[in-house]
């Protein structure tokens, strides 16, 4: 066989969330990433969805290491699943080695990991892989591009990026390094599509900056509550230079925000001044045009700080009449129910509140189609895989990279799962891999679909119980049958099924009783037959069923 390499696609192909990739030469494999999703509304009592670990885990004697791109949670966040079974060094800046290396902990599962730390350009050798760590933009500081120089050619994975020119911390995405990446050869470029299908370029982080500035001087009386994404440093620089430069003192509220923001003034990628800085407790030491607060829970998350700030439950501090809350992000898809109960209900506290559709408080992480377009000429690629998006981000990915030139033959959509191969002849897709969605709850036990169905049905329909006893000997039923139900309403139209119900499954059982079937479980299966089809045909229903049918 021809020189080659692979790449095997574990998530993040078809969802924003759950990236994971691995890349194999000479049989060892290095991964890229190993991010979680959250759950949609109807996903019933799912905590978070992990990408499905199994192919990697039956091969992890071949495994040489995990790399991760930068320390957001969709790249991240299922290592502490992932390491209980494959546990390799990982690699990441040291920022985004703090941030995993903090949520391992908690799990308790950091103990015997090693951690090793790369900087901006540095090469390393990981297993059979040249890799470079390059520097590019995004709403997480030290986030990273990959090189991978192989026998094929040069592979280029972007990591989450954006062109900025004018990032907060001066560290811009290294385009120099790019442009000589493509003069070298690039054999294949997996980038990110999130925002493929917007045109234009995306906005700096410092526009923000001066948005927020302009805000809190508007409001020399009030309080300024800004909530944003706790991994968004440079978000909470500029947040704390408005406070600065307007005379107020910072309060950080959040668990997660307090952990952040520690780890980052130590790694000197938050600057602020200690007598800046108050506690929580002592916010009434102070008038509300002193302070700032800067806050967890701008996705409406119901745990976090601004939700319970809007119900009125945060300890400590209460929101009213003098605060201007801010929310400094843009909701996720399936995130605007939460986000807009938590609007209202700081409108119930006469709290005065702004957000991304009112000011342009928030800008994204993720390249528009200019910077891809940027991106893909500075890279000149032979071949391309758009990763990181839904669907129709990388159906229009693919297009834009059509539309520079690169053959379709050289465009391959990939979904979760794919394997493909890149050899000197080109890219091909060569098989497919379990990687269906794994779904962790409360307990911490993993579930793939089923119980799911069940749930949605248990929450759209509710259950009905059926019983029913049968008198073997005088070959009748012992007891009448009984119907009841959950989660239904207690109206008369109700009362009527329940009725029809019960006729129906009696006459199924007779009618079984006659032709000599006295088998508890296939009569439980009759009556359950029954009251499906009346159920299904008639009133279009689908209850969970359970039935006891007991022959004595
Ligand atoms: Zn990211
Ligand atoms: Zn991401």
């Amino acid at each position: 066989m021809a020189e080659s390499i692979r790449v095997t696609f574990l998530g993040g192909l078809g969802e924003i969330g759950r990236n994971c990739l691995a890349l194999e030469q000479d049989g060892r494999i290095v991964v890229v990433d190993a991010g979680l999703m959250f759950p949609e509304p109807t996903m019933y009592g799912v905590d978070i969805i992990l990408p499905d670990f199994r192919w990697l885990i039956e091969r992890k004697d071949r495994v040489d290491a995990i790399i991760l791109t930068h320390g957001h949670e969709d790249h991240t966040g299922s290592l502490r699943y992932l390491v209980k079974d494959v546990n390799v060094p990982i690699y990441g800046a040291p920022l985004t080695l703090g941030f995993a290396r903090h949520r391992l902990s908690e799990a308790k599962v950091a103990g015997d990991l090693t951690f090793i730390e790369v900087a901006d350009g540095e090469r390393r050798k990981i297993g059979p892989f040249d890799v470079e760590f390059i520097a590019v933009t995004h709403s997480v500081p030290s986030a990273h591009a990959l090189a991978f120089h192989t026998k094929v050619g040069i592979v280029v994975h972007s990591g989450d990026f954006k062109l900025d020119l004018t990032p907060i911390d001066g560290r811009r995405t290294d385009v120099n390094r790019l442009a000589a990446l493509g003069d070298e050869g690039v054999a294949l470029l997996l980038s990110d599509s999130t925002n493929a299908e917007e045109p234009g370029f995306t906005l700096s982080e410092a526009s923000v900056g001066a948005v927020l500035r302009r805000l809190f001087l508007e409001r020399p009386q009030r309080r300024m509550v800004v909530a944003c994404f706790a991994s968004h440093i440079h978000r909470i620089q500029q947040i704390a230079n408005a406070a600065h430069e307007t005379g107020r003192k910072i309060a950080f509220m959040g668990r997660s925000m307090e952990a952040n923001v520690k780890l980052a003034r130590k790694l000197h990628q938050l600057r602020l001044d200690s007598a800046d800085i108050i506690d929580v407790e002592n916010i009434d030491r102070f008038k509300p045009g002193e302070v700032c607060v800067i806050c967890t829970g701008s996705q409406g998350e119901p745990l976090a700080v601004l939700s319970r700030l809007s119900r009125g439950d945060a300890r400590n501090f209460k929101v009213g009449a003098d605060d201007t809350v801010i929310l400094s992000s843009h909701p996720i898809p399936g995130n605007e129910w939460s986000v807009g109960r938590v609007i209202d209900d700081l409108h119930r506290e006469a709290t005065e509140v702004i957000d991304s559709s009112q000011e342009p408080v928030h800008a994204s992480g993720h390249a528009r189609q200019g910077e891809l377009r940027t991106f893909q000429q500075l890279v000149r690629p032979s071949n391309f895989v758009p990763i990181h998006g839904e669907y129709r981000h990388m159906v229009h990915h693919a297009e834009l990279a059509v539309s520079m030139g690169l053959s379709p033959k050289h465009v391959l959509i990939c979904e979760d799962g794919d394997q493909i191969e890149v050899s000197p002849k080109g890219l091909r897709r060569t098989g497919k891999v379990p990687a269906g969605f794994h779904y962790i709850d409360g307990s911490s036990s993993d579930f793939d679909e089923r119980p799911l169905e069940e749930r949605r049905m248990l929450a759209e329909y509710g259950v009905l119980m059926i019983s029913a006893g049968v008198d073997q000997e005088g070959a009748k039923l012992a007891s009448p049958v009984s119907v009841t139900a959950r989660g239904w309403f207690e109206g008369s139209s109700d009362t009527e099924v329940l009725v029809n119900l019960t006729s129906a499954v009696r006459n199924a059982l007779h009618e079984a009783i006659a032709e000599g079937n006295f088998n508890a479980d296939s009569l439980s299966k009759v009556a359950q037959r029954a009251a499906g089809r009346l159920l299904g045909q008639k009133y279009r229903r689908q209850p969970v069923i359970m039935t006891a049918v007991v022959v004595v």
